[in-house]
């Protein structure tokens, strides 16, 4: 309340949401924006809106003429001030639904402040249906919508708590530049053409990787920083060309030691931010990687519900353990040392053609051949058209691997090990939504961690680094790294390294990524190394990373950190899973500002200043 009573100014005692039944009696003078009126004749009620609430305010034609007279000019979203009075409603009139629904304010005077055109949509109506566009070009408008302005505000306390925890955490917050030359994440860089040095070009940071680590060379020990990160990519429905993390890092830890402070944090933060939303776990599970993916068929499981996916090779498998189901196309996949993986829909077992169709073309959509079903009849026959291939026996296993029971339908997909379960894991998600299985309020945090260091690109014959290309080797994988070629520029699909298993470390959501990070490599040979698996030459290494690599010449501490989504935390917490819903000025798809019209032209003096000229769009690659 306190709060509230410094927002007094010279048109407002009160803000809108503040009025309450003990100050009836007193005077006041509120300002704000029309949300609806109601003209009675001799009386008029205003909805008057704030960021903060509503209040009404009753103007009386036999209390005061001259208000009145003004009152009946108002329009929706006008700019008023009243002065009056607080009184109690009549009994009977009061509404529960505002928080000052038990007083009205009487007008004895109003003072048009600024008078508004139509607006294009209704500000005043939660459940309208609005284009997203209409929204985004007239943003200032939407968010005087409570939903919106709510959600800015979660972000804004958000934000808050998690610069305290890290105050009182130790952590300096210092701020990178955003004209910076190219940190890889694997998206395009932003440039900007220098006009002192014509010719050449800064990119926007795609993260401030190397500038926190090269803070942590600098002895700062505990970095964190609010930053905007610019990644050049084509988006879709969660990315922003622009987007901001709340970036750390640490030095002299480990993998625990990190991971054990972030989670400290995302807890207070949470309970900070969103009080009365359970978190599920604490402490958060952690998987390995490979559990993630064989369980969950995600890096990023949701785990508010089971619906694990099983492996049905066991279950397929005759005396002698070769595959001997009947079924040729899963005895085949098994053969080739394929999978034959699957999920369980509790409940589904009587689904209709239809919706099986539709399963497998979703199965199909997610890049599976095929999708088989069985439905678990009365008795625990199984029913489908592949059921009459399986003996008694095969199918009882199937049943028990798959822990079906009665009326429950069992999908199966026979693939290669990344098909199989990947398709599975948007499956389970998509059927978790469909069957309601997850509790929308509560907040399942869980820890994936110990990715493959590196994937092999057949066509760049190279190692890509699966996530950051700085991050470090667990320390009984280093050896991969080590004893390979000493020809730093040989590459091949068999080296060790490939079997290496990284220090990074992801947090998940609710089925959604929240962040992730590593601790790093500190050692400037192993970097070179681990560089030099990731195709750049010792040029090209000098050229990109100079910095961090002559930096790490100087005594480089062990140090880790990580970065978690800011929007995409602010989103989860306000049961959104688009961030436009929780940016105040977002792009669209195509990386359009809508509302200042962005991007557009250069003006002919900035082609010169920076003596550039455009030459039309090359092909599209
Ligand atoms: N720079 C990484 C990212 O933006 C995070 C980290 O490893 O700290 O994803």
């Amino acid at each position: 309340m306190s709060a509230q009573r410094s927002l007094a100014t010279p048109y407002r005692t009160h803000t809108c949401g503040e009025l309450r039944a003990d100050d009836a009696g007193a005077g006041a003078k509120l300002a704000g924006w029309v949300h609806r009126r109601r003209d009675y004749g001799k009386l008029i009620f205003i909805d008057l809106r704030d960021r903060h609430g509503i209040t009404q305010v009753v103007i009386d034609a036999a209390d005061a003429p001259e208000a009145h007279a003004t009152a009946s000019r108002l329009r929706s979203e006008f700019v008023v001030a009243f002065d009056g009075e607080v009184a109690l409603r009549q009994p009977g009139t009061e509404n529960a639904k505002l928080a000052t629904g038990a007083v009205e304010l009487q007008a004895r005077s109003v003072r048009i402040l600024n008078e508004a055109k139509t607006p294009p949509f209704y500000v005043n109506d939660p459940d309208a249906p609005i284009d997203e566009s209409l929204r985004l070009k007239y943003r200032y408008l939407d968010i005087r919508r409570e939903q919106m302005a709510r959600r800015l505000v979660l972000r804004s306390e958000l934000v808050q708590a998690i610069r305290r925890v890290h105050h009182d955490n130790g952590f300096v917050e210092v701020e990178t530049p955003n004209l910076i030359k190219s940190t890889p994440e694997g998206a395009r860089d932003f440039i900007v053409p220098s006009r002192l040095q014509p010719g050449t070009v800064y990119a926007l940071p795609q993260s401030p990787q190397q500038l926190k680590q090269l803070l942590m060379v600098a002895g700062i020990d505990r970095y964190f920083q609010i930053a905007r990160c610019f990644r050049d990519e084509d988006m879709r429905g969660d990315r922003q060309p622009e987007f901001t993390q709340l970036d750390l890092e640490m030095s002299f830890v480990d993998e625990d030691a990190v991971r054990g402070f972030i989670e400290r944090m995302i807890i207070e933060v949470t309970q900070a931010t969103t009080p009365e939303r359970p978190i599920r776990d604490i402490p958060f599970p952690v998987f390995e990687y490979e559990d993630a993916m064989e369980r969950y068929g995600s890096d990023k499981p949701d785990i508010r519900f089971a619906m694990e996916l099983f492996d049905l090779a066991p279950a397929l498998a005759g005396a002698d353990g070769a595959p001997s189901s009947g079924f040729r196309v899963f005895d085949e996949t098994l053969a080739a040392g394929n999978r034959v993986k699957g999920i369980t829909a509790p409940g589904m077992g009587g689904a209709t053609r239809r919706e099986i169709d539709d399963l497998t073309e979703t199965a199909k959509r997610f890049g599976a051949k095929g999708l088989v079903h069985l439905s678990v009849q009365a008795g625990g026959e199984l029913h489908g058209p592949i059921a009459k291939f399986l003996s008694a026996d095969t199918q009882a296993a199937i049943r028990e691997h798959a822990r079906a029971g009665e009326g429950d339908l069992i999908l199966v997909v026979a693939d290669g090990a990344e098909t199989a379960n990947d398709v599975l894991g948007r499956l389970r998600v998509e059927l978790g939504a469909r069957l309601g299985l997850a509790d929308p309020d509560e907040l399942a945090y869980c820890w994936v961690h110990h990715f493959p260091m590196y994937k092999w690109d057949a066509e760049g014959h190279r190692w890509d680094a699966t996530h950051n290309p700085f991050s470090g080797v667990v320390p009984e994988d280093e050896v991969l790294l080590t004893t390979t070629s000493g020809d730093l520029d040989v590459r091949d699909p068999g080296d060790p390294a490939g079997r290496a298993k990284a220090m990074q470390y992801d947090v998940a959501l609710n089925g959604w990524e929240l962040g992730g990070g590593s601790v790093r490599i500190w050692d400037p040979v192993l970097l070179a190394r681990s560089f030099n698996l990731q195709g750049y030459t010792r040029e090209q290494m000098r050229e990109r990373f100079g910095a961090i690599l002559d930096a790490f010449e100087y005594g480089a501490p062990p140090h880790g950190g990580i970065a978690l989504g800011i929007d995409r935390w602010a989103a989860l917490l306000s049961y959104q899973t688009n961030i436009r819903e929780v940016m105040a000025f977002p792009k669209t798809q195509s990386g359009s500002d809508l509302m200042l019209e962005a991007p557009s032209a250069p003006e002919a003096n900035q082609y010169e200043d920076l003596g550039l000229r455009f030459v039309g769009v090359p092909e599209r690659r």
